[in-house]
């Protein structure tokens, strides 16, 4: 074998002196100032790059059959060596060129560079939490956990010159032409003299078994004990079939765990993960998880997400959207066909009828393995639920067929209970006798919402109502309409149905409406560009006022919403209803009765609207002329305090 007696004569004038891409050097110092307690995890990240690599190569192999020469090997060799003090990781994968060298091992190439030191450097500040890193591609660096100096020498397929990339991890790396017969990339690590200790066979042994299992590559492992002159012998140290091709009776969880850890660059266990193998018309199998912390391009627009898509065993794309629905785009898995073609492209996986049949599968597979995640473990749902709630309710939108299954998933806040959580299941199984419906509530914040007037009458009525914050709930709900057999209802509606009015309900009704009749024809005059209708309440039961809205308009903490993004509102038509036994609304129709000419009048009006825009979150046109008049009204109490007239 000639890989790894790959050393290179760096001929001076071609060696090139490069500086590392500011956010790498931050990232470096970061990677070893936080993982420092965890050296070992460098052979994971390396070998997890190697296999990446021969995966790459073989996949490549089937459009450019040159690239693998009949008889060619696809392992990654580790070789410890005492007397050098190095450990050398030698892989037959795709390899890099000269300027991948450069571009790979020397910036961050990923998007959201920034965010990732800014991460970094809140997992750092939160001590212990090395969770994220390995989490953005830091990978490699990695290796200077353990090395001073680091080489990495590779061919990059179908080119002829080889070449060197080195560095002592401070803040440049040379590039230098070097020698290297086989395609592949060699990985040379100078250990530090207090990381020896990494170069006994059993250790190394005992590494890749932890957290290598998974490679579904020949890892071999080269041995020390033979006698000078005689050949190198090699002991191969992981099983080598992928995973999800062994019977299930001899995976482990941790060996699921690692795959898990591969696939997502995500330090962390995953919440739940799911292997499966369906046999018939088509045949494919695969492992599915859902990951226990968010990544953090989850809700760019340009965040891929999809599954790594193997046929016939051999990987053939890393990011296959097509494999899962955009509402699932948190789960990381693979998928192996074996009835897909080896060179299926994009367009072709797009519109293939196996392609579909496989995302339907994985779909019912993600769902089923969220309930059962729910009913078995409460609290990493609720961990579930904070992360990835607001991208599963997208489902209902886009996959009305199965929103009774997303539904059952669906968690809220409601008057309930204080913090807890609750599924509509809960709600439904907690209605009272003579509840027509469900409600809800929808604003910015659970504690905006429980002082809202739309909850007076409902609360009366010992009514649960859920509290809606997300703000994708407006329109995930609409999707729902209704909930086995109940309608699901804004409180906030215009003609909110509290079931049905009993003889005494409705005279009291007949009544109100009388008794403020000229209240509300003067209130409508005075407002008639701001609501389209008043109307006597039988939803307020403390407060004055308050705003509802039609069947079909838009609720006001959506129109916040939209204004704040800029977007063209149309006319807000609401309606104001009045609380016709509220002292301050009998006082004014008194006083409207007894001199309908009053100066004030227009002003106390304006002041009921503006209380129910305020009691509602939506910013008043003119806060200082109200916040004066406020004012005034509070130096009035006080001095009526001070009198002891109240
Ligand atoms: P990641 O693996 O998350 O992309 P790394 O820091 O581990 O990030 O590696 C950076 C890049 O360097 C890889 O994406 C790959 O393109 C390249 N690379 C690293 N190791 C190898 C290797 N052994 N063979 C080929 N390319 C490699
Ligand atoms: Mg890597």
């Amino acid at each position: 074998m000639t890989e790894t007696q790959t050393h290179a004569e760096p001929s001076p004038k071609n060696e090139s002196t490069h500086a590392f891409e500011a956010e790498v050097e931050a990232v470096l110092r970061l990677v070893v100032h936080s993982l420092y307690s965890h050296p070992e995890v460098f052979l994971r990240e390396l070998i997890s790059n190697a296999s990446d690599a021969l995966d790459k190569r073989r996949f490549r192999a089937i459009s450019e059959p040159g690239l693998m020469a009949e008889g060619s090997t696809l392992r990654i060799r580790i070789e410890p060596d005492e007397k050098e003090g190095t450990l050398t990781i030698a892989d037959d994968g795709v390899g890099m060129t000269k300027e991948e060298l450069t571009k790979n091992l020397g910036t961050i190439a990923k998007s959201g560079t920034r965010e990732l030191a800014e991460k970094l450097k809140a997992a750092q500040e939160a001590k212990g939490d090395v969770s994220l890193i390995g989490q953005f591609g830091v990978g490699f660096y990695s290796a200077f956990l353990v090395a001073d100096r680091v080489e990495v020498i590779s061919l990059a397929a179908g080119e002829r010159e080889a070449w060197k990339w080195s560095s002592d991890g401070q803040s440049a790396f040379t590039i230098a032409p070097a020698s290297r017969v086989e395609t592949g990339t060699t990985v040379v690590l100078h250990l530090k003299d207090d990381q020896r200790g990494m170069l006994t066979t059993w250790r190394l042994e005992e590494l890749v078994r932890k957290y290598s299992d998974y490679v579904h590559f020949p890892i071999e492992l080269r041995q020390t004990h033979e006698k000078e002159g005689t050949p190198p012998s090699y002991k191969t140290v992981n099983q080598g079939a992928p995973l999800w091709q062994r019977p299930a009776s001899e995976v482990t969880e941790e060996q699921w765990h690692d795959l898990y850890r591969h696939l997502s660059h995500d330090g962390e266990k995953p919440l739940a993960y799911d292997h499966f193998k369906v046999e018939g018309t088509q045949e494919f199998r695969g492992v599915l998880y859902v990951p226990r912390v968010p990544p953090f391009d989850l809700f760019h627009s340009d965040s891929k997400g999809g599954l790594r898509l193997y046929v016939k065993h051999v990987f053939v794309l890393e990011e296959a959207e097509e494999l899962l629905p955009r509402w699932l785009r948190f789960v990381r898995g693979v998928v192996d066909s074996e009835d897909l073609p080896l060179n299926v492209s994009r367009e072709v996986l797009q519109d293939s009828r196996i392609t579909r049949t496989i995302k339907k599968q994985v779909q019912k597979r993600v769902l089923d393995m969220l309930s059962k995640l729910a009913a078995d473990a409460p609290e990493d749902y609720t961990l579930f639920w904070r992360s990835f709630g607001a991208v599963l309710k997208e489902g209902l939108h886009f996959e009305p067929e199965s929103a009774s299954k997303i539904g059952k998933l669906l968690r809220f806040e409601t008057t309930h209970e204080e913090s807890a959580l609750s599924s509509l299941d809960d709600v439904l199984s907690r209605m009272k006798e003579g509840q027509g419906a469900i409600y809800y509530l929808t604003g910015e914040s659970k504690k905006g919402l429980l002082g809202s007037p739309h909850l007076e009458a409902l609360r009366k009525r010992g009514y649960e109502v859920m509290l809606l914050t997300d703000p994708v709930d407006p329109f995930a709900i609409e999707s729902l309409r209704e909930w086995e057999g109940k309608k699901i209802v804004n409180a906030a509606a215009a003609d909110l149905d509290l079931g049905a009015a009993t003889d005494e309900e409705k005279a009291s009704q007949k009544d109100a409406d009388d008794r403020t009749k000229n209240l509300r024809d003067r209130i409508r005059v005075r407002l008639q560009d701001k609501v389209k209708e008043v109307r006597a309440s039988a939803r307020l039961v403390g407060s004055a006022a308050c705003l509802v809205v039609p069947d079909g308009e838009l609720p006001p903490h959506v129109r916040r919403m939209l204004s704040r993004a800029q977007q063209p509102l149309p006319e807000d038509k609401r309606i104001l209803e009045i609380n016709p036994d509220h002292p301050a609304i009998r006082a004014l129709a008194t006083l409207l009765d007894e001199k309908p000419i009053h100066p004030d009048l227009e002003r106390f009006i304006d002041d009921l609207y503006a209380q129910a825009q305020l009691a509602e979150g939506t910013a008043l046109e003119d806060p200082g002329a109200f916040a004066r008049r406020f004012t005034d009204l509070l130096a009035g109490s006080i001095e009526a305090a001070r009198l002891g007239t109240s």
